[in-house]
């Protein structure tokens, strides 16, 4: 069976010189900078947002954006717009990935920030985020940690996201984070329905959430492309569901038909979202866990005008609490 990433060779890595490393985004009321060190992603999700047909070797080939580090500080001197919104390590790929064992570049933009004063999100499916425990802890104030964990069993997971280390693994990571006082949430994200978004596995996490000390977990149903459709396809396949009354359930549940055009972007039905996120909602509160996240607040303008003092200016994680 044809699989969305060559299983026989190991992803390769290519050093990349990148232009911009910082990039401002805005998603309705939310706003703030992504930063991605890498391009590509060696642990392989099914659902990745991150592909699209300018990077078909999403999986397979890994670029390095060697100059990063040096990039971001120029850009982070050269800030003319006010403070600068909290970053998103990353949005477009996985920070720990193990092409960070070899460059390291997630832990040197990390000093970056830090120097700064800069706040910042790291989202990671990975645990080798441990070898930079210390580097968090020193500034647990200014910092969140974000796991996305998807499914707590490991049959779904091996075919779902083969590259991702197995939940058990990452909840013993969470428990130590949160045991040093860095603030950890998990997003279950995405919710694929028909194979994680079963109640024991929701509630498998859920449990798991709380035992490790997690304070906030939240959650989103899979959106529908084409080329995420092909591979989910394919899960139903690996995991031998029953493959034509699963694509028909799909059908009803994104409302479309055969084949997904290339400019959709489709979700899920808005009755079925609403029930089951009420569900997880209530589960995570009676757990004694939050539901949301820190949210991100606008900053003052400083349009045109230069940081003269960047440290003093800047605000911290928790003006936008
Ligand atoms: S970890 Fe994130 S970026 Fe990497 S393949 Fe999975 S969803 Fe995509």
């Amino acid at each position: 069976m044809d699989l969305w990433y060559n299983k026989d060779i190991a992803p390769i890595f290519e050093n990349k010189k990148s232009k911009s490393i910082f990039h401002h985004f805005k998603v309705g009321k939310y706003s703030g900078n992504t930063l991605n060190v890498y391009q590509g992603c060696q642990h392989r999700c099914g659902y990745c947002y991150a592909t699209y047909e300018w990077s078909p070797e999403f999986y397979d080939k890994i670029y390095a954006k060697y100059n990063a580090p040096e990039l971001l500080e120029n850009e982070i001197k050269n800030w003319r717009s006010g403070p600068i919104k909290p970053v998103m390590i990353s949005s477009a790929t996985d920070a720990y990935q193990p092409a960070e064992l070899k460059y390291e570049l997630t832990r040197k933009c990390v000093k970056v920030l830090q120097k700064y004063n800069i706040p910042y999100y790291v989202f990671t499916k990975s645990t080798l985020i441990s070898r930079d425990l210390e580097l968090h802890k020193n500034y647990r104030d200014n910092c969140f940690i974000v796991w996305s964990i998807t499914t707590n069993d490991e049959t779904v997971r091996r075919s779902l996201e083969p590259g991702t280390p197995p939940a058990s693994v990452m909840f013993k990571m969470i428990e130590n984070f949160a045991k040093n006082g860095i603030r950890c949430a998990v997003n279950i994200d995405p919710i694929v329905p028909l194979i994680t978004d079963s109640i024991r596995n929701i509630d498998e996490i859920i449990v798991n959430c709380q035992k490790a000390g997690v304070k906030n977990v939240f959650g989103a149903f899979l959106r529908l492309r084409y080329d995420i459709w092909y591979r989910m396809k394919i899960v139903f396949k690996l995991l031998d569901k029953d493959y034509e009354t699963s694509v028909k359930y799909y059908n009803k549940l994104y409302n479309f038909t055969e084949p997904i055009q290339h400019n959709r972007n489709l979700t899920i039905d808005n009755n079925y979202e609403i029930n089951f996120l009420y569900n997880l909602e209530t589960k995570v509160r009676k757990n004694g866990m939050s539901i949301d996240f820190p949210k991100l607040r606008e900053g003052r303008s400083y349009k045109n005008s230069k940081f003269k003092n960047i440290d003093k200016n800047q605000l911290t994680l928790t003006n936008y609490n």
